[in-house]
């Protein structure tokens, strides 16, 4: 059987799948020039393969069966199986069309066809719900799949073959940006779903949080070393560190085997110590990414989030900068709580944490999360192609739609058009450069007020 594995580029925007948003999938329409700069970078550097494709890919070619990539191009197959996302559910859906206008039996896998089957019914041939591998293994073994198929979730991880890679897509690196080498990297997957309880969260409404062995993904990574000369292995786990004893045991195991490759992970703050970090950057962690999300502690325990102190926030960012790890904090603007003025704070809290980047989102009450019961009676947008992570979808108690698109916007350009943000970059530390880019920062900081206040005057007050 010819299979091919569909994962559709979007027409506009920087449109990222798979394991973003949990699946759902996030899409960056830009919409100033910070975020013109930012959308440009992503598409350079943040256009990774699907790992949950490559799960299937290793599934199939274990069966036999011939497995051809398409980003859309190649349509000649026997069955294309197509990764779903909310944020460009209607292309997918059209591409599907076609594919069976030409004699091909199509099926969606995916967090989006798992939680909104709805939206893909009519369009394919099969739609699988839940983590696709069980399903896909009785794709593989003859059985036709057709119509709503549910495939329960993997209990032991280590029984998956490893993700198959296709080699030509993952051959033109050059200069690295955030730690990140052009062309992205390899995604793995050392445990799937997340054990805590943010109400927003759609990375923890498939599937339990399974963890797998040390030894299981130590030996992906030695496939990885062998097939790749250094690879860059991103680790989209959820909450990468969540069991310190495994994140060290893998990190030692990494330099006893002397591999040789660079990763970045996600993972929470308070999951993090001096010691593990610098065991895992002496393992090869070159970026990390974590959620902040708010600067006030209240508004992050009614969103069901554990907050992490300050001073450990500050100590983990710190040491990582004194290493030369790239930190990448997420954010959240529109909680149910926040106002002008709490939102403003949390902005000045990003830019005095000082990590090396920063990522900005509306709240969004993504289907199917503990959020999206709470706030369903005042979600007002009906295109599910809206809820991309930078659009406002629910009448908010305090900021109108208007206020929270300035802020959203305000939060990019305060964060990143500061002197202060490139000499972090470059790790300038002189005290003598270091004061007078202080200076220069209030200088620019005292400009983005005067063009905020232009700015509001003519879109907010409207
Ligand atoms: S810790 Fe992160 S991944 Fe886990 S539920 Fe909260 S936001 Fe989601």
């Amino acid at each position: 059987m010819r299979v091919l594995l569909v994962d559709l580029p979007a027409r506009d925007g920087v449109v990222s799948k798979d394991t973003v948003a949990g699946g759902y999938g996030s899409r960056l329409l830009p919409f100033s020039k910070v975020t013109r700069v930012i959308s440009t970078l992503k598409q350079g550097f943040h256009d990774v393969p699907s790992v949950q494709l490559a799960y299937l890919a290793g599934i199939l070619e274990q069966w036999g069966h011939d497995v051809v990539w398409s980003r859309g191009d190649e349509m000649a197959g026997d069955v294309a199986i197509i990764l779903s996302s909310l944020v460009d559910y209607r292309h997918e859906c059209a591409w599907s069309d076609m594919a069976r206008s030409r004699g091909v039996r199509t099926g969606f896998i995916g967090l989006t066809c798992s939680k909104l089957p709805q939206l893909f019914r009519d369009h394919a041939d099969f739609v699988v719900s839940g983590e696709p591998e069980a399903a896909i293994q009785r794709l593989a073994q003859g059985e036709p799949l057709a119509g709503d198929v549910a495939s329960p979730e993997i209990s032991d991880l280590d029984s998956l073959p490893f993700p198959r890679w296709n080699v030509e897509s993952r051959s033109r690196w050059w200069v690295p940006f955030a730690g990140r080498p052009y062309g992205g990297g390899f995604p793995l997957l050392a445990s799937r779903g997340c054990p805590e309880s943010c109400t927003y969260c759609p990375h923890r409404i498939l599937a339990d949080y399974r963890a797998r062995s040390v030894a299981n993904i130590i030996d992906e990574l030695g496939t990885l070393c062998d097939a790749f000369r250094r690879p860059y292995v991103i680790f989209r786990d959820p909450l990468f560190s969540q069991q310190r004893d495994r994140a060290m045991a893998l990190a030692d195991e990494i330099r006893a085997r002397k591999l040789d490759l660079r990763f970045e992970c996600e993972t929470r703050l308070d999951r993090l110590d001096p010691e593990l970090v610098d065991a895992l950057h002496a393992a090869g962690l070159r970026a990390m990414s974590f959620g902040v999300e708010s600067m006030d502690p209240h508004t992050l325990k009614r969103a069901g989030r554990r907050p992490t102190p300050e001073a450990h926030q500050r100590l983990i960012i710190d040491h990582c900068r004194a290493r030369g790890i790239v930190t990448a904090a997420f954010y959240v603007l529109g909680f149910l709580q926040d106002d002008w003025n709490s939102i403003a704070a949390t902005i000045d809290f990003a830019i005095d944490l000082g990590s090396t980047v920063a990522q900005f989102k509306l709240l969004t009450p993504y289907p199917a999360t503990p959020l999206w019961k709470q706030m369903a009676s005042r979600v007002y947008e009906t295109d599910w192609q809206k809820f991309d992570g930078f659009t406002p979808t629910f009448t908010h108690p305090n900021l109108t739609a208007q206020e929270l698109r300035f802020l959203l916007g305000a939060a990019y350009t305060r964060f990143y058009m500061r002197p202060s943000w490139l000499s972090n970059y470059w790790r300038i530390q002189a005290p003598q450069i270091r004061s007078v880019v202080e200076r220069w920062d209030e200088r620019v900081a005292r400009r983005h007020a005067r063009e905020e206040l232009a700015e509001m005057s003519r879109t907010v007050t409207c």
